[in-house]
């Protein structure tokens, strides 16, 4: 296991994933403190996490427990979803693996809409909804904090997918007040009007006043 230094502000973003590192630091650069973002890609060693909470806020808050206590440093962790009303708020905190197979975005896409194929003139209200979780380690003046933002973005599920933009669920969630999907708008709209956008800008005043 790698042992840094522990600077100003360090976080790990509890990601191997390129994009979402980018998109985290393209917030940070706005922000009026310095941040230095690590990946999981810098603890090489560090073991899968396991979802086993049953809300989006229980894994968050397990991620970045885990692995603030692998690294002694801030860790940030979302955890996201689509939750259909008709549905019972599937898929949920299961939405990366609602067909079976982890991250297969067309499959888990098609198996909602043949679930809403299923009920006769469902309702389609749905939303996205992201908790992000940032856990700060005990030091020798403060003990271990840890701070939760959650928020969603509301509206329908169209039964034809349109647009290319995004990933996952996007080209079947038309946000109200919008004639588009997510997978239509354009990236910065949807990063302001996002579940995921909404509770980063929520969290982010947390890096200036507690790390
Ligand atoms: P995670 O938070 O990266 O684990 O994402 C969980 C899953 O929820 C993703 O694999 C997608 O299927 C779905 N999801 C979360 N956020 C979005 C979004 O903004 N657009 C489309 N699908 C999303």
């Amino acid at each position: 296991m790698t042992q840094l230094k522990t600077p100003l502000k360090i976080v790990v973003l509890a990601t191997r994933n390129i994009g979402k590192i980018q998109e985290f630091e393209r917030m940070l650069d706005a922000a009026d403190f310095e941040v230095k973002l690590l990946g999981l890609q810098d603890f090489p060693e560090m073991p899968d996490v396991d979802e086993t909470g049953s809300t989006f806020a229980e894994n968050a808050l397990l991620k970045a427990n885990q692995i603030s206590e692998y690294t002694g440093l801030a860790a940030l962790a979302d955890d996201s979803g689509l939750c259909v009303d008709v549905l019972g708020g599937a898929p949920g905190i299961f939405s990366a693996r609602w067909s079976g197979s982890h991250g297969d975005d067309k499959s888990n896409l098609e198996k909602v809409l043949r679930e809403l194929r299923e009920l006769n003139n469902p309702t389609l209200r749905a939303q996205f909804r992201c908790a992000v979780a940032l856990v700060i380690p005990k030091n020798e003046n403060l003990e271990k904090r840890e701070i939760l933002r959650e928020a969603e973005i509301v509206g329908e599920i169209v039964m034809e997918p349109r647009g290319t933009n995004g990933f996952g669920y996007d080209p079947i969630f038309q946000p109200d007040g919008y004639t588009q999907t997510t997978a239509e708008l354009p990236s910065e709209i949807k990063d302001r009007i996002s579940h995921r956008g909404k509770a980063l800008a929520a969290i982010l005043p947390e890096f200036g006043r507690q790390i």
